[in-house]
């Protein structure tokens, strides 16, 4: 299109059960609507011709159980094919089913075993797909007017809060396939790191920590306990990222273990579980749409997850710069460091790490740039058990006068003076 005109715009004729799959280019947004007919993005049924705009890179299919038409910009920059063979039937017949259990939940609300409904749990490797099966059967079940768990224990993307952290959130309303799950109070523990190796007994104590708030919040709301869990994962699923699998499995008392497309790891898995009669292990189809995301990629959309964080998908958000005296704030570190010091251990013996142990962080220039949990314990020894309030990104520090510059979403005081540190840092771009 010539500079200053407005971009071309296409027609797309979609039939029945099939999708159309869209790559938004790195530099421009992409305006599309539905013309006719009903469409979803990811579970999402779309508004009648009302225009969305999808922001650079992001990739998404629009599918149509009955046909529609979809109008769009016609941008030479953009990728977008139409796709008739997908795995969404057997996406959906799992969707029902899991209603089914919910609904057989709701009816025996009184007893505290049967009125539990599905847990489910969404593994497989890196770009199979997990992250967006789980998003639609939240949304699937979210337009049947429950109220499901998500659960996310990637820590390497994270689609409720930042990366490097596992959180979990009620789904009240099908997820906007722009916005994502709104950011509004969700249950956050702050790992730190964008990989499970740096320190797996954290991440452990910490999924458990957050499975027994669930399991607490469960047992008080007969509704969330009726509508169950949706537990999303990390793609790492050899050695380690196996174990971590079972303990998740294991700790959120998982029933329906969806494996995408690996027949490997679902064997493992069915052998591993066969004591536990009540875990149902199902192979799913890979979509042939899901996108590989190469380690830049996913760097820059961890970039763009804590530039969102602070100031909103479209810029929308104003965070708020604010300046403490060092001796204001207590940062910390979970992990790391031996315990004693070489010295101090008998000839031969090695210092070993207490992955559990605080390490208060000297506030110097190393700081600068760092992404910070801020928690919500009052007191230092309720740190490793307390899940965190939000974020603040530390924009300078003054040493002379012994001052910290930092961002937080909004205006006044930290709910506490502990902030964790790990190794999230982020820089304005
Ligand atoms: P990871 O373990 O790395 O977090 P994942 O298994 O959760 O990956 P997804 O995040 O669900 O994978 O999918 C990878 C990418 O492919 C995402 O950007 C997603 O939006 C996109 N995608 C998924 N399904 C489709 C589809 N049918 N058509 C187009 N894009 C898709």
């Amino acid at each position: 299109a010539a500079v200053g005109s407005s971009p071309a715009m296409k027609q797309v004729k979609l039939e029945k059960e099939s999708e159309l799959r869209i790559e938004v280019s790195v530099n421009s947004s992409l305006r599309l609507r539905l013309l006719n007919g009903n469409a979803e993005i990811f579970g999402t049924e779309m508004p009648p011709e009302n225009w969305l705009i999808f922001p650079p890179r992001m990739k998404f299919a629009i599918f149509t159980w009955y046909g529609a038409t979809i109008e769009m910009q016609d941008n030479t920059a953009e990728t977008d094919y139409v796709a008739d063979e997908t795995p969404m039937i057997s996406y959906v017949n799992v969707h029902a089913v899991l209603e089914g259990r919910r609904n057989r939940a709701k009816a025996s609300a009184s007893d505290a075993d049967t009125s539990q409904g599905p847990r489910v749990i969404v593994v497989g490797p890196t770009d199979s797909g997990k992250s967006t099966l789980a998003r639609m059967l939240l949304s699937w079940a979210a337009k049947q007017g429950w109220k499901p768990t998500f659960v996310d224990l990637d820590i390497g993307q994270g689609s409720i809060t930042l990366p490097g952290c596992i959180a979990a959130t009620p789904i009240e309303m099908p997820i906007d396939p722009v916005e994502g799950i709104p950011l509004e109070m969700p249950l956050v523990y702050f790992y730190g790191h964008n990989t499970p190796t740096v320190n797996a007994d954290l991440y452990r104590v910490l999924v458990k920590e957050l499975a027994q708030i669930l399991e607490r919040q469960f047992a008080g709301n007969a509704e969330s306990r009726a509508a169950g869990m949706v537990i999303n994962t990390m793609g790492f699923i050899d050695g380690l990222g196996y174990d971590l699998l079972l303990h998740a499995i294991d700790t959120f008392q998982v029933t329906v273990v969806l494996v995408m497309g690996q027949d490997k790891l679902c064997s493992m898995l069915k052998d591993a579980l066969k004591q536990k009669q009540n875990v149902d292990v199902v192979k799913l189809q890979k979509s042939g749409g899901v996108v590989s995301r190469n380690s830049k990629f996913r760097a820059i959309a961890r970039n763009q997850r804590i530039r969102e964080y602070f100031y909103g998908l479209s810029n929308d958000l104003s965070p708020h710069s604010s300046i403490a005296n060092f001796s204001d704030l207590s940062i910390y570190r979970i992990g790391g460091g031996p315990q004693a010091p070489a010295s101090a251990l008998p000839i031969g013996a090695h210092p070993v790490a207490d992955p559990m142990r605080l390490v208060p962080v000297n506030i110097n220039r190393d700081l600068l740039n760092v992404v910070l949990g801020v928690s919500f314990a009052k007191e230092q020894d309720q740190i490793l058990s307390s899940n965190i309030a939000g974020f603040i990104w530390i924009t300078d520090i003054d040493i002379p006068r012994k001052k910290i510059t930092y961002l937080a979403p909004s205006a006044g005081e930290l709910p506490s003076k502990f902030l964790l540190m790990g190794s999230l840092t982020w820089i304005e771009t």
